[in-house]
């Protein structure tokens, strides 16, 4: 069965056992990852899956703690002798500079390496710019400090799960998050380009959301105290993400 297993959820600032904020998206055909944080390739094993099973990979944006083990993660899939190849997903902005990141590890030279496709989405947004079997996902631009995504899963079931990446509240959020099943919110508190709990919960209220999970945040603001304020605009259920939490 599909699903979306939560690889890391802490915002910037890793913990022992919370690392940054990055999803695996599991399904028949389709293996997503999105971001690309801390430790993708143990969090890959711990759930039983190899980082040479994933067939997209969704950049959201260009910030070291959404892609810092980007050349990491290429590196491994190279050691581990990958043959198919990787589609990445991103903004121009996101790509280009992925790109250069890359490049530094001189990856254009490494023998034998597999082919690496780069799906520059529009800064629009793009309906459907990964479609699979039991999964399609969409893209809309949101507000945060550099050019940044969020993201809508809409699953063959007719489940709808929507994750917000890091943003504040703002218009296209309220698209992505309409009427979704569960709504994956940062909770990394309330900012310039960021949500606080209290605001997710609004959010969740507004778009008629069923569930709200409240991702990267931080853990020292207590799990209870984030909870207590997003229920302040959320008669819903509301869980904090864990790292390897399923959806
Ligand atoms: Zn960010």
């Amino acid at each position: 069965m599909e699903q979306i297993i939560i690889l890391g959820s802490s915002n910037a600032v890793a913990k022992l056992g919370q690392e940054n904020t990055h999803l695996f998206i599991d399904t028949p055909d389709k293996k997503i990852m999105v971001d690309c944080g801390d430790n993708p390739m143990a969090k890959l094993t711990a759930i039983g899956t190899t980082i040479n099973e994933i067939t997209d990979l969704v950049l959201t944006h260009f910030h070291a703690d959404h892609l810092g083990s980007l050349p990491l993660l290429i590196m491994d899939m190279w050691l581990e002798k990958r043959q198919m190849p990787l589609t990445i997903h991103g903004l121009e902005y996101t790509l280009d500079r992925a790109k250069r990141l890359l490049e530094l590890f001189n990856w254009q030279n490494w023998q034998n390496m597999f082919q690496v496709e780069f799906n520059v989405i529009a800064e629009s947004g793009s309906q459907g710019f990964i479609t699979g079997k039991d999964v399609t996902v969409s893209a809309l631009p949101v507000l945060h400090l550099v050019p940044t995504i969020g993201l809508r899963f809409e699953f063959k079931n007719s489940r709808v799960v929507t994750y917000s990446c890091d943003t504040e509240p703002c218009d296209n959020l309220y698209r992505l998050a309409q009427n979704a099943d569960v709504l994956m919110q940062e909770a990394a508190g309330e900012s310039k380009g960021h949500t606080s709990a209290k605001q997710a919960g609004e959010i969740a209220t507004r778009c008629h959301v069923k569930k709200l999970v409240l991702i990267h945040y931080e853990r020292r603001h207590g799990e209870e105290t984030l909870v207590s304020e997003a229920r302040k605009g959320f008669m819903g259920e509301v869980v904090m993400a864990q790292d390897l939490m399923r959806v």
